[in-house]
């Protein structure tokens, strides 16, 4: 499998270790005026840059809420410092997915070894615990139209709606392998007014993907009220809105080998008309899909390993 070319650059965000949060690489600014806490996550995944550039950005046009509060978090960048032009894909985690140890299971558990990730997510807990307001910025290991994810409550949903882009909201649960900083506490609970969001940009570095990074940010921001427009960096335009459509996950395919191949080149995004389409064959055995008209969600095979999820099946709802 031949890696994508990089043809964006790799931000330099050691300016910003110091954070004035008492958490490294994390910031915040609370405003005079009351309003949520709202908060921009990037570098989930240390290889997934588009997200780092953006905030560098507001950093350095120095955003201050007008309303509210604004939480800016570079999250795991003990991965990032490992980037390497020759090797991409491999600066995704150190030990473990930063994006699956957010259960208060795994953040209390006082039983194994303690990852580097682990060790990340217990520092910014605190912090993330008084978050009203989650848009967590990610890209994709393939080249796929951005992708906006809700996770599985309705609230999701309403909040993903209420952006008017990208075009694709994908309704899911998550991994079974651990949950998403998306998925974390009250995030998920329909109770609660909180709310998240999970950007997929675009391929981890094409052109387009810090664009539409910007244009996700800009858009949150500004719908959650806490800026001003003219206060966002120069070079930011707001998407055009599109007419958006629900895709619903039924299924994450997990790897239960390393013996997984696709039939076909799959990008994500693709619709296979009819139910029982071998698509996928894992160790000899036949992947199908469940259903007519079922569109494949971020097929990728960059990180196979068993257990991983390799695509999703969903419907248009
Ligand atoms: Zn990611």
């Amino acid at each position: 499998m031949d890696n994508y070319p990089i043809e964006i650059g790799v931000p330099n965000i050691t300016e910003f270790e110091l954070g004035n949060t008492g958490v490294p690489y994390v910031w915040r600014w609370d405003s005079c005026s009351p309003g949520p806490v709202v908060m921009i996550s990037a570098l989930t995944h240390g290889n997934e840059i588009c997200g780092a550039q953006v905030i560098m950005e507001l950093l350095k046009a120095e955003l201050r809420p007008t309303r509210g509060s604004l939480v800016l978090a570079f999250s795991n960048v003990h991965a990032f410092n490992t980037f390497e032009m020759k090797n991409p894909d491999k600066s995704r985690f150190v030990d473990e997915d930063f994006n699956r140890v957010w259960s208060s299971e795994r953040l209390e558990s006082s039983e194994g070894k303690v990852s580097l990730e682990l060790m990340r997510a217990r520092e910014m807990r605190n912090l993330i615990d008084q978050v009203d307001f989650l848009l967590d910025i990610h890209s994709m290991h393939e080249k796929c139209a951005p992708l906006l994810l809700s996770g599985p409550t309705d609230k999701g949903l309403k909040f993903a709606q209420s952006m008017g882009w990208p075009r694709d909201i994908i309704v899911d649960q998550g991994h079974k392998e651990g949950r998403r900083l998306r998925d974390y506490g009250d995030f998920n609970n329909e109770d609660s007014d909180k709310n998240a969001l999970l950007i997929e940009c675009g391929q981890h570095w094409e052109k387009g993907v810090i664009e539409a990074a910007r244009s996700i940010t800009g858009r949150f921001l500004l719908q959650l009220g806490i800026v001003d427009e003219s206060a966002l960096p120069m070079e930011w335009s707001a998407p055009t809105l599109v007419e958006q459509r629900a895709i619903v996950v039924t299924e994450a395919v997990v790897a239960n080998s390393y013996e997984f191949v696709f039939v076909d080149e799959y990008f994500g995004l693709e619709t296979i008309p009819h139910k029982g389409t071998v698509i996928a064959y894992d160790d000899g055995e036949a992947v199908i899909t469940p259903y007519d008209e079922c569109i494949l969600v971020m097929p990728s095979l960059r990180q196979l390993r068993p257990g991983v999820t390799v695509v999703r099946f969903g419907y248009i709802a």
